[in-house]
């Protein structure tokens, strides 16, 4: 595959942008080689400044759901720019977004927009911590909520496969008030809960984590917690930047039939868009400004081409409920293909997929929180990664990352991943 202008861009942007990139894990660092540019995308392909053409497994982790450059969304966006790009002021459009989002996850009767992942994270806690006059939130290991301060600690995702889970900057009183948990530990979190009675506002848990590569919560894990949360008047808040609306329509929640206090939400709300949100019950939400004392704003938020995109993609996914049958079809067949591969060449490897998530994890173990996922062989990951590139398959660049499967990756398409994936591992295990 030729790269050359990849690279040459590669080069230039080290120049002005730190590392070269805008987001950490875009750069390659944990697989090793240039990134690549990448020019446009249609559909389940991706098409670099080269004109190569892969089948994109990332989605702009996540939003792109119903494929790139969807037509409908495309047309609502043409359409709502003629008006103007932002007005700083209320719109119909926001109205429209809010009711849709709380008709679609009944945990939601009040949201507030914002205009990305982390700022809803970022303002979920705060208002956790001001509804219930505590400080202290708990974090799991290994998940990722943004890169907010209080989040910076023992976190997955770019955090983890960069070898940097704890970022320098963040200070040692933020620190005090993160108290860590391992993921699908009960005992563990009881342990933390009974040492800081009374004092903790907040759990803050991805309920599908997607930043340690694809991890699923045990067995009656959610529920558990969620009687932990209550029993301690804690407010439970389910991340669901990457789950919402992609599990199932209603997110995580409904997928696993657990209802949170408050829920933060991204990606596909946007369509592609940068857009955020978090929400909840309405008596913890009244504490938002200007009805509450709790003050959190945004000049972009609620961007009106941002709620065309977000609106056109919530309406199409309610009024196509088939389209989550189809993705938990594609999912589990790709699972079922990659597992077949790894028996037939005697890889060291596991598979965790749920839905249209999943993540091939180059370890015997069974992946189940941060220790496990700490065992895979992330040199092997990336050679692997490199394989699959050059065939056509452009995967999430860190072995630390779930990928996501978007409406568009067809029969044929699975056929084309599972003959790569098969082929890739067949050249490792020669090597
Ligand atoms: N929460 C989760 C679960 C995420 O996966 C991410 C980003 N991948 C964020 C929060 C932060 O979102 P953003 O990158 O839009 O700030």
């Amino acid at each position: 595959m030729k790269n050359k202008l990849s690279t040459k861009l590669f080069e230039e942007a080290q120049n002005y942008i730190p590392g070269g990139v805008n987001s950490p894990v875009r750069a390659f660092k944990s697989v090793g080689g240039n990134p690549i540019f990448i020019k446009r995308a249609k559909g389940a392909y991706l098409y670099d400044e080269d004109s190569n053409k892969y089948i994109d497994m990332i989605n702009s982790w996540g939003p792109m759901i119903l494929g790139h450059a969807f037509g409908p969304i495309e047309n609502q966006v043409r359409k709502a720019i003629k008006d103007s790009f932002s007005f700083g002021a209320p719109t119909r459009k926001e109205v429209e977004m809010a009711k849709t989002i709380c008709n679609i996850v009944p945990s939601i009767e009040m949201v507030r927009m914002v205009s990305s992942g982390t700022e809803a994270t970022m303002s979920a806690i705060r208002l956790a911590r001001a509804y219930t006059a505590k400080d202290k939130i708990i974090k799991f290991e290994g998940c990722y909520h943004g890169h907010g301060d209080s989040f910076l600690i023992s976190a997955g995702s770019g955090a983890m496969s960069h070898g940097t889970p704890d970022s320098p900057g963040v200070t040692k009183a933020t620190i005090k008030d993160t108290l860590l948990v391992p993921y699908n530990d009960i005992a563990a979190l009881n342990k933390t809960i009974e040492a800081n009675k009374g004092k903790i506002a907040g759990l803050i848990i991805e309920p599908v984590v997607g930043n340690m590569g694809c991890v699923l919560p045990n067995e009656g894990y959610l529920k558990a917690i969620r009687e932990i949360c209550t029993a301690n008047e804690i407010v439970l808040i389910f991340d669901e930047v990457m789950t919402g609306f992609r599990l199932a329509l209603g997110g995580a929640q409904e997928r696993f039939d657990v209802t949170p206090d408050l829920t933060t939400l991204g990606k596909i709300i946007g369509g592609g868009m940068p857009v955020g949100a978090y929400g909840g019950k309405k008596e913890i939400m009244k504490m938002v400004s200007p009805s509450g004392p709790m003050y959190q704003a945004g000049t972009l938020s609620g961007n009106p081409i941002a709620m065309s995109a977000g609106l056109t993609m919530l309406k199409h996914l309610k009024n196509h409920p088939e389209i989550y049958a189809n993705l938990d079809a594609a999912g589990e067949e790709i699972a079922h293909g990659l597992r077949k591969s790894i028996k037939e060449i005697g890889m060291d490897c596991t598979v965790n997929q749920v839905g249209s998530m999943y993540t091939l994890f180059f370890t015997k173990e069974q992946v189940t929180d941060y220790t496990t996922a700490k065992t895979c062989d992330t040199a092997l990951f990336g050679k692997y990664f490199h394989k699959m590139l050059e065939k056509g398959v452009y995967l999430g660049p860190s072995q630390f990352e779930s990928l996501f499967i978007s409406d568009k990756i067809d029969k044929k398409l699975i056929k084309k991943i599972l003959k790569a994936n098969h082929s890739s591992l067949e050249e490792l295990a020669k090597e």
